[in-house]
This record gives C-alpha cells, structure tokens and sequence, in this order.
C-alpha cells in the first residue's frame, strides 16, 4: 500500500498477487484510511473503472478459459476462436441452459452433463474408453459399431462393420449414419425458421430459407471453417449468431 500527494490509496494489482507496496515488501493494510479516501485499484499502470469484485471475477475467469482452450483436446476450438467463429457468450449459455432456471430437475442435469461432455470432448466413445481403461478396452478390432447391409458380387447381402475408429466426430459423420444426420440437420434447419417465422413474418421468406440452410455450419465435410462437427461440440458460430440477429432475434 502506498500512498500519494493527495493521500489517495493506490492498490496495484498483478494477476494474481497484491503488492501493496512499490518496492514490493508487504505492509498490513490499514482500513481506516479506506473510510476517508477512496481507493483507486490500478492493473499495469491503468486504472480500472469497473467494481473490484467484478473486475478480479472477470480476471480469473480470463485464467480458468486460457487454461481450459490451451489443453490439446481444445486444439480444434483453440484455432476457431483464432479465426473468430466462436460466440463464446452464446457458447456458454447453451451449454448451460436449463429449461427451469428457478430449480434443477434429473432431466436438465442430464441434457447438461451430455452437453458438457460433447463441449470438452470427453464423450465415452470408444476411442476415449481406450485411453481411458486400456485394462479392459484393449482390443484394437473394436471399431464403431454401426454396420450396413452390401450387396456383394454373388448377389448375397452381407452384414458389413463400420472399421472407423469410433471418435467424437465419426458419431456425427459415420457413413452408415450420414443420411440419418443429413435428416436431422435439415429439420433443424426447418425448426430455426419456422421459430423464425414466429417471431417475425416479414423477415422470413424462401430466401431467408436458402441463407439459413447455405451457412457453413451445416457442412459434413471437414475443413478449417466452423462445419457441422463443431455445432456438436456446442459451439455456436459467430456467422449464425449474426444471420439470426438479423432476423430479428436479440
Ligand atoms: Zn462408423
């Protein structure tokens, strides 16, 4: 602590210790002082404006997501934020988001620990259960499990395994699935305009139709940009985010 010509108390802030005094040794604060002159919280040289407690809340929660988005698992979301395709705000109110905000049903702990896991990537495929217990998943054969009927060359049809490594991203992508998903996405699609629609009937049009179904975020093929694998993992991309605010969503 220290103080200036005008007797205001100057706390200087690092990341995550207080120095309370210029040449770095620590001195008892003296509260009273705080009765008479308001204190003036400094981080770097600049002054904070914002509450205190808000503002050390917002630095740790800046420490606990850097943390988080470094880990390897993250690499793929590490490089969307890079490329700013991410709405992390709306992220994280859907991964959060329960249907009764006032008390906590089984249902709503489920649908959030499921979105949960499809966020941190930590989805018990069996990839993950290799690594996770390879004392008793420790068979390299165990692939995916889906399997489809092939007509081979003698006319007979065959029960033939998916041999793909079962990932987080080949639940979404299987070959043996894909037209099940392809179904899925495109009632999706239909639901986010006919809400749409519901909220405002002269934005939407057949037009509006194409633009929603024609944003990336919709593709199964894999590439650097924001695709339908990375909607899995709840992330929300910035571009749908700013086309629903187009259409009147706030
Ligand atoms: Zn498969």
């Amino acid at each position: 602590m220290r103080t200036n010509g005008h007797r205001h108390v100057i706390l200087i802030f690092s990341p995550f210790v207080i120095i309370y005094s210029p040449t770095h040794s620590l001195r008892t604060i003296n509260y009273q002082s705080f009765s008479h002159h308001l204190p003036l919280l400094k981080w770097t040289h600049t002054v904070v404006e914002s509450p205190p407690r808000s503002f050390m809340k917002s630095c740790y929660q800046v420490k606990y997501f850097n943390d988080f988005i470094n880990l390897t698992r993250n690499n793929r979301s590490f490089s969307l934020t890079q490329l700013d395709q991410i709405c992390w705000h709306t992220t994280k109110q859907f991964v959060t988001f329960t249907e009764d905000s006032t008390s906590t049903s089984f249902i709503d702990s489920l649908h959030v620990q499921f979105k949960v896991k499809c966020f941190t990537s930590l989805l018990p495929t069996l990839n993950e259960l290799k690594v996770r217990r390879p004392d008793l998943y420790n068979n390299h054969d165990w692939t995916c499990f889906n399997s489809s009927h092939m007509k081979h060359f003698d006319g007979s049809i065959r029960l033939t395994r998916c041999r793909a490594e079962e990932t987080a991203d080949h639940l979404w992508s299987c070959p043996v699935t894909v037209d099940k998903i392809r179904v899925i996405i495109r009632n999706t699609v239909l639901r986010i305009h006919a809400d749409l629609r519901s909220l405002d009937k002269s934005k939407v049009s057949n037009i509006s139709m194409d633009r929603l179904m024609q944003l990336e975020c919709w593709s199964l093929e894999k590439s650097e940009s924001f695709n339908f694998l990375d909607n899995m993992r709840c992330l929300i991309p910035n571009f749908l985010f700013k086309v629903l605010i187009d259409f009147g969503c706030s």
